[in-house]
């Protein structure tokens, strides 16, 4: 089954109860964990989160982050989204008062996707506040309503000085903070027959492969791309141009210029 197949429909709002369950394909944690239970949750593999937790201790006098792959499944229990890898985001590290994506940021990201992890997507994105607290700041929010917007699409804060992290999701409109699971056991997918020991065969290493830190100019910092799933899935995926684009890169200019 192409776990591509369900894929976001123009009009739905941003609300993670707005996706079907058995529109995703069938994924069955083992053992299931305790905490499962009815309706959407966000499931982080362990080694993912290993992986986050080392990118974020690595520096902790600015922000760094990344992006969140996964894809949602469904179980007995209904959707969720597993997270099973990350994607480390270049950045500048002059520019470090906050992340910002740039147009090289997302180019590289979806080579690594395409090359590491071909049947999954960019699920979120993942940033450190270094020493004050799990929450999203006015450009976090930003950033989540205009490059995360799809209702499974999550934000993920860590604090790796404080030790807390938190995982954001949409609920009608809102990036809400949402308890999630972190599994450290399998992971069975019924419709492939294949079973996975979480994501050890290799995945874990080419999520942590990423870190680059090559300086960006400033006129970069402002040219933010979008990832595929956020353009119109009608045409050419190649020449697909985005239409909104251009208004989200202008409002960009403008909240970073205004
Ligand atoms: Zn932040």
């Amino acid at each position: 089954m192409d776990v591509n197949a369900a894929s976001f429909e123009e009009g739905d709002i941003r609300d993670i109860s707005a996706i079907q369950a058995h529109a995703w394909p069938l994924r069955q944690l083992r053992p299931l964990p305790r905490q499962r239970h009815d309706g959407f949750q966000v499931v982080l593999q362990k080694q993912a989160l290993d992986a986050i937790h080392a990118h974020g201790k690595s520096i902790t006098d600015i922000e760094i982050g990344g992006f969140l792959i996964g894809n949602v499944f469904h179980d007995q229990h209904g959707p969720f989204l597993h997270i099973t890898a990350c994607i480390e985001a270049r950045h500048a590290t002059h520019h470090a008062a906050q992340v910002t994506f740039t147009s090289a940021t997302w180019d590289w990201a979806h080579e690594v996707l395409q090359n590491n992890y071909p049947d999954q997507r960019i699920v979120g994105w993942y940033h450190t506040h270094p020493g004050f607290g799990v929450f999203l700041s006015g450009m976090d929010l930003f950033i989540q309503d205009n490059f995360f917007n799809l209702p499974w699409q999550v934000a993920m804060v860590y604090d790796p000085l404080g030790h807390d992290e938190g995982i954001f999701v949409w609920h009608n409109g809102v990036s809400e903070r949402a308890e999630h699971l972190v599994h450290t056991g399998e992971f069975t997918d019924p419709d492939q027959t294949t079973v996975r020991d979480g994501v050890s065969a290799g995945a874990a290493d080419k999520a942590t492969v990423a870190t680059s830190s090559e300086p960006v100019a400033d006129d970069d910092r402002i040219k933010m791309t979008v990832p595929d799933e956020n353009c119109s899935q009608s045409s050419d995926s190649t020449d697909r141009k985005c239409n909104w684009l251009k208004k989200v890169i202008r409002a960009i200019d403008r909240f970073l210029n205004g």
